[in-house]
């Protein structure tokens, strides 16, 4: 019997260890294949040059490089690329490339789907598909980068498709191989949750030191429960207290994001509840005004009622950014994502 041929990218580096030595191979091979395939982005076996043809040869014969296609690049006049990408089994996800100053960030999927159902949230109308494993995580990004050399990614956010924190696991492998594998500092990696509490409160301990931003959009439980269902799971109580426990470096903060929803919670004294709410953890605030989608049940509040619910924050000494929202043409946009689906 034939042995199926294994895709190297989805092996763990156990997996590709107990690979390399029953392939009757020394160890240092591993490291080999780590280095051509996440720093020189070989695409096949035959691209480890490395290698000689003969060990090539043997390898191909029992492994592959697999990865991920484009299926559409889209870019915004603003710069923005939005990108269509296809999974083995016909699944599509996107990834958004956002250049900003001497940032190219890129913005990551963690899911097919998301099963957060968040009111305002494109991404919510397509249901759960199912999650991505660790190597289609960072498949998004190795696709990406080789794209656009000689530019290099400068960050990472996981604010794509999907709750990272709802596919945990293969989101924590996906964080060591690209920061030990494509040596993507922590620093410059955020990964953004709707506020799975015990998942805030184990991800220092399994994961490298991200950053974290939470996704609040609002300051009571009463407008959070009508706009995010996992406030019902995991109020605002609890998930505050885990970003009070949440492990900060020297001067590093927690991003609250706050998508602002006309009448919803972009009142004066939603900005007065949401300083208090954040008083005593260091944190930033983005407030991003509503960016539209088709069905909506919500509308973007005028440029005054955001400036103003700025000042509040602001005038009470926390860090606040209105976010600029891009690549809206080509619904790149926060929140409008759903790779082609209908
Ligand atoms: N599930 C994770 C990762 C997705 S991040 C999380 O919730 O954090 C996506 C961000 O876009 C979230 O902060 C969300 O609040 C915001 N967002 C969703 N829909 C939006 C919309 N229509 N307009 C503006 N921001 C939106």
């Amino acid at each position: 019997m034939v042995a199926e041929k294994r895709n190297l990218k989805a092996l763990s580096q156990k997996e590709l260890e107990f690979f390399i030595r029953d392939s009757g191979l020394p160890l240092y091979r591993a490291k080999q294949l780590i280095h051509w395939i996440y720093e020189k982005h070989a695409q096949s076996i035959q691209d480890i040059t490395e290698f000689s043809i003969k060990l090539r040869a043997k390898l191909s014969e029992m492994a592959y490089i697999g990865g991920i296609t484009i299926v559409n690049r889209q870019a915004s006049e603003d710069g923005t690329e939005k990108f269509l990408l296809g999974l083995h089994d016909g699944e599509s996800i996107e990834s958004v490339l956002l250049p900003e100053g001497n940032r190219l960030t890129l913005c990551i999927s963690s899911q097919v789907g998301c099963a957060m159902n968040c009111g305002f949230c494109l991404t919510g109308t397509l249901g759960f598909k199912r999650n991505l494993e660790a190597h289609e995580i960072v498949d998004q990004i190795l696709t990406v980068s080789r794209i656009i050399e000689p530019a290099k990614l400068t960050n990472i956010v996981f604010m794509g498709m999907g709750e990272p924190l709802a596919n945990f696991d293969e989101v924590v492998e996906a964080l060591w191989r690209i920061t030990a594998y494509m040596k993507i500092s922590p620093k410059r990696i955020t990964l953004s949750t709707a506020g799975i509490v015990p998942k805030i409160l184990e991800l220092p301990h399994k994961a490298p030191p991200v950053n974290l931003a939470i996704s609040l959009n609002a300051a009571t439980d009463a407008v959070r429960d009508a706009i995010m269902p996992i406030n019902k799971t995991y109020p605002l109580r609890a998930l505050l207290a885990a970003c009070r426990r949440f492990p900060l470096k020297h001067r590093r903060r927690i991003t609250f994001e706050y998508v602002l929803l006309q009448g919803v919670n972009d009142s004066i004294e939603d900005a007065q509840r949401l300083l208090s709410l954040l008083r005593t953890i260091p944190s930033k605030v983005n407030l991003i005004p509503l960016n539209s989608c088709e069905g909506s049940a919500f509308r973007r509040p005028d440029d005054e009622t955001v400036l103003r619910f700025q000042e509040v924050l602001l005038k009470g000494g926390l860090t606040a950014f209105i976010r600029k929202s891009k690549g809206q043409a080509i619904l790149a946009a926060c929140g409008q994502l759903k790779a082609g689906y209908r």
